[in-house]
């Protein structure tokens, strides 16, 4: 058998070795406490769960569903998007529901990309923009995202000779993995970039209802043009604690939803109907679950960043995400420090470089851990800053 080239080429995905590591040591018994993955630990909420389960019982949603999801979803992220953001969207034409954002950002680079093609993508970032643009045969051209520009890329720096041959720009905000945030001015100079250079900007929203301390982050779709070029990812899995369900969705530019919906008709058969009738009591019902499990995250935020510091990190307070971005001591690189932390503590933390080279320096700490493995895990990092050396 003879596997292709660009499999052959692939390091695993960075969390698939994390899990990896992590099996091992509790395998030998250690008590291993993980903020590795973002991947929320508190349950659906329960009016989403029971719509699930009398959809479940009809027979229409027994068989195929529609690749353009069922109308009443699309009104449904079409009503959301109204009253959370104030963004109008024609749900026949503007709104394509997803099997999770991921699938529909790996499928972008098929409805975007040719061989050859460049794609701009941030520097560290979601794995997925990269790995789309390579399986699809393009370039990635990384912007790197520096502190000092508040993780926000800077586009004077990207040669001339590379804008021309992009199509696409990767956006995320709020960020993951470094939790920054972005203003509307932010935006609309990438929407005045993309029209310059005629990119298509892609950006997921996918932690616009993570947010903490009152903060409510703001959709690309509110900026000045953002329609003209562009769309947005969003997702069902971390606004409403559905990362097991698989549902998400794309808005935005007619012709860009268009072209991902043509990939994906040929690619999948749509989203289980019972699993959009959850999306859409999720997206329709009551949003207080939001709020209560900002809550619980931001107290977590808190006690971490505070044992971070006590450990001598240099870390910000993050105002949205479900993510901590610490820079390690000196002497450090961030997979060295990773890899001390497992052995002396058996905490687990990503190093900030699995999501690009500029996320060398610093660590990933996620907060869907639960309340007691946080404080245990705090408690073991303020007393390894006593005395490791
Ligand atoms: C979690 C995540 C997603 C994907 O979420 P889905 O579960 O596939 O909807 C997309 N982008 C970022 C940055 C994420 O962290």
């Amino acid at each position: 058998m003879r596997i292709s080239q660009r499999i052959e080429k692939l390091p695993p995905y960075p969390f698939v070795e994390i899990t990896r590591k992590i099996n091992q040591k509790r395998a030998e018994g250690v008590d291993v406490i993980t903020f590795a993955i973002g991947d929320p630990d508190i349950p659906t909420p329960k009016h989403v769960m029971d719509s699930l389960h009398a959809a479940a019982d009809e027979p229409a949603n027994h068989r195929y569903p529609e690749s353009d999801g069922l109308p009443e979803l699309r009104r449904a992220i079409a009503g959301w998007y109204q009253r959370r953001f104030g963004v109008d969207l024609d749900p026949d034409k503007e709104v394509l529901p997803l099997i999770g954002s991921k699938e529909g950002i790996a499928n972008m680079a098929f409805a975007m990309i040719d061989a050859g093609d460049v794609a701009l993508v941030p520097d560290p970032g979601y794995p997925a923009y990269h790995m789309g643009t390579m399986f699809a045969g393009g370039e990635t051209h990384y912007m790197p995202l520096l502190q000092e520009n508040n993780f926000l890329p800077d586009f004077s720096a990207i040669p001339d000779g590379v804008a021309r041959r992009a199509k696409v720009m990767w956006l995320n905000y709020p960020n993951a993995p470094t939790a920054a945030v972005a203003e509307v001015s932010f935006f609309e100079e990438a929407v005045r970039y993309a029209k310059k250079y005629d990119i298509a900007i892609c950006h997921d929203n996918a932690y616009s209802e993570v947010a903490f301390d009152g903060d409510r982050p703001i959709s690309f779709l509110e900026a000045e043009g953002a329609r003209d070029v562009g769309i947005e990812f969003h997702s069902l899995s971390k606004s409403f604690n559905m990362t097991g369900w698989r549902i998400g969705m794309a808005v935005g530019n007619e012709a860009l939803i268009n072209a991902l919906f043509k990939v994906k008709s040929y690619i999948d058969s749509g989203i289980n109907q019972a699993i959009q009738r959850m999306a859409i009591t999720a997206l329709e019902g009551p949003q207080d679950a939001i709020e209560e499990h900002n809550k619980i995250y931001q107290r977590r935020r808190d006690i971490l960043v505070e044992a971070l510091r006590a450990c001598g990190l240099r870390v910000e307070v993050p105002k949205a995400s479900l993510y901590i971005w610490a820079s390690v001591p000196a002497g450090y690189t961030a997979a060295e420090f990773a890899a001390r932390l497992i052995d002396d503590i058996a905490v687990v933390v990503t190093p900030g470089n699995n999501f690009g080279p500029s996320g060398e320096g610093f660590i990933r700490l996620s907060i869907t851990t639960p309340d007691e493995r946080v404080e245990e895990g705090a408690r073991r990092l303020v007393e390894w800053s006593k005395t490791a050396k």
